[in-house]
């Protein structure tokens, strides 16, 4: 018998969370994407890291559905996310079912991205009401029990342009907890902070990481950090994945040279 909940990912009843394609990603004519594959398995916490410009934060916006395939496919949950194959063409999907999946999808990113017009507890409701159609009851209860979870309990009220950057981005993590996602993923989301508030964020994301099966996918340059909480690091150079290793493995014996060079640079 075929297995019908499985056949848009060939191989098998262990669907990965995320699996990328033979994927393309152009602007213009530079190819930052270049035939990509990969999985990641559910409950997996996958690290990216590589140069600046190497397609990392790109590979995320895809998932995110904010910039557009040039080819190839990702798949979400088994299920093809903006584009599928039919009668062996490759179509795009209605901008509705796409909106659909990416409601289990969160991103957090490098410069936080809230709604400067609202308060923090709005910031935190708005998509879960609005999108999910929790009642603003159920809503504000569950972004103050997030809230709490980020140390953030006294703020529902504040206005996040008062917050410093680290608090921001802590309220940044509780929204996009909010939405109840399957997948987290993370876009260099200590960059943009003064050194003495990455800190209080990645403990923060620690947390999440030990108490939560939320699949993760890290671009970071917190190499301590990635080593702590992935399973997996792939290194990218030029749009391609070059080495992939265990964080132990990577961090402390890689095989290539261009990896050895990066990390020698970060470290
Ligand atoms: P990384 O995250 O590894 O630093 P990015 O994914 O941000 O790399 O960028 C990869 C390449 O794509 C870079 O050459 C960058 O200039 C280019 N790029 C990213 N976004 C855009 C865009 N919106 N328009 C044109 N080029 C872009």
């Amino acid at each position: 018998m075929p297995d019908t909940e499985n056949e848009t990912v060939p191989g098998g009843t262990d669907v990965p969370a995320l699996r990328f394609e033979n994927v393309v990603k152009k602007f213009g004519e530079n190819v930052v994407l270049n035939d990509l594959n990969f999985d990641v398995r559910k409950g997996e916490r996958v690290t990216l890291i590589g140069p600046s410009g190497s397609g990392k934060t790109t590979i995320l916006r895809l998932v995110m559905t904010l910039e557009e395939l040039t080819g190839g496919f990702i798949y979400v949950d088994g299920k093809p996310l903006t584009h599928e194959l039919r009668d062996g063409r490759r179509v795009e999907r209605r901008p509705k079912d796409v909106a659909k999946m990416t409601t289990m999808i969160g991103m957090v990113f490098q410069q936080f991205n809230l709604f400067p017009n609202m308060s923090v507890l709005e910031n935190i409701t708005e998509a879960p009401v609005h999108v999910l159609g929790k009642s603003k009851e159920e809503a504000d209860r569950r972004a103050r029990e997030l809230l709490d979870l980020v140390g953030l309990g006294d703020k529902a009220d504040a206005h996040p342009t008062r917050l410093s950057g680290g608090q921001q981005q802590r309220v940044a993590i509780a929204r996009a907890l909010a939405m109840d996602p399957e997948i987290l993923l993370l876009d260099e989301v200590t960059s943009a902070l003064d050194p003495e508030l990455v800190g209080e964020v990645l403990t923060v994301l620690r947390d999440i990481a030990r108490n939560t099966d939320i699949t993760m996918l890290i671009v970071t340059h917190e190499m301590q950090f990635a080593a702590e909480v992935s399973n997996r690091v792939l290194m990218f150079d030029g749009g391609r994945i070059i080495e992939e290793a265990s964080p132990d493995v990577m961090f402390s014996d890689p095989k290539q040279q261009r990896t050895k060079d990066f990390l020698q640079a970060v470290l």
